[in-house]
């Protein structure tokens, strides 16, 4: 019999890992200017998001959820503390760095979606895409394929203040995709979708992450933070639980597993 895996979690030891994580803060800090005052948002967060990870974030309005996400994904500094990306250290990396890191292996979405109103929906998918230097008959064809697995073929080429912001989220998230990035960061992705296009969200997460992508995503829906791997609840600033959902033991095997059972159990 193996041990049974911890509740809280524990991560490997420099000394026996033979790959670094693909994030790890260590003890990050960070507060908001606000007029005269500085809002602390994030109180000293550690945190490491190994390879092929689902980790759900929750926790109540202003517990520092979206400032740690923007934190992890660079798009904004840590006051102190350190953040390394597949060993990298990258809270001090120029801002052309981030830039090209975040290109390269990063998809964001974030809740205002900030998609461009001067193109199509096609456009904004594609953009990323071509930014990245994928010839435009390559872009064109992973758009078709994300807007089509999300229900917005008839949507292709729309102006994007059209549509809903349920229609729009969906939008961000294939714009997120389409560069087939190692680590999404998605901010609330499901917040107002209605439960058939929050159904098709899961299962595009779902397939992404049996191709062995990472995913970290803050959530109040209980069935999103359902098919994740770990839950890490932050509350005031600091993480007060970072659980591991998982029930099976063979953490190789169950991680596919898992994937598909998640999609299927949301699917019907
Ligand atoms: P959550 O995502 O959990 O709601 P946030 O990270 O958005 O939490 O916010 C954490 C704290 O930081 C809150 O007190 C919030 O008001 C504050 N905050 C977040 N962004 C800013 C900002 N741009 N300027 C000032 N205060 C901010």
């Amino acid at each position: 019999m193996s041990d049974p895996e911890p509740l809280v979690t524990t991560q490997p030891s420099d000394a026996v890992r033979s790959v670094p994580p693909l994030l790890e803060a260590r003890e990050i800090v960070k507060s908001h200017r606000n007029g005269a005052v500085d809002v602390p948002a994030v109180r000293g967060v550690s945190l490491i998001v190994e390879r092929g990870e689902f980790i759900a974030v929750t926790g109540p309005s202003g517990a520092g959820k979206s400032t740690l996400l923007h934190l992890l994904g660079g798009l904004q500094r840590p006051d102190s503390g350190e953040l390394h990306v597949s060993g990298r250290r990258m809270d001090t990396a120029s801002e052309t760095r981030w830039a090209i890191e975040r290109r390269r292996n990063f998809g964001i979405v974030f809740q205002s979606g900030n998609l461009l109103g001067d193109l199509t929906v096609a456009g904004n998918v594609e953009l990323p895409a071509v930014l990245a230097g994928l010839t435009p008959r390559v872009a064109r064809a992973r758009r078709g394929r994300l807007l089509e697995r999300l229900g917005l073929t008839d949507r292709t080429h729309s102006d994007p203040r059209q549509l809903s912001g349920g229609e729009r989220q969906l939008v961000a998230l294939a714009r997120a995709l389409v560069n087939e990035p190692d680590v999404l960061l998605a901010d609330e992705p499901t917040g107002s979708l209605d439960s058939h296009s929050a159904r098709e969200v899961l299962a595009l997460l779902g397939a992404f992450r049996t191709e062995g992508r990472t995913i970290v995503l803050v959530t109040h829906d209980a069935r999103v933070a359902g098919n994740a791997d770990r839950v890490v609840s932050l509350f005031d600033g600091r993480v007060m639980d970072d659980a591991r959902l998982d029930d099976e033991p063979a953490a190789g095997a169950k991680r596919g597993a898992r994937g598909v059972r998640g999609v299927i159990e949301l699917g019907g």
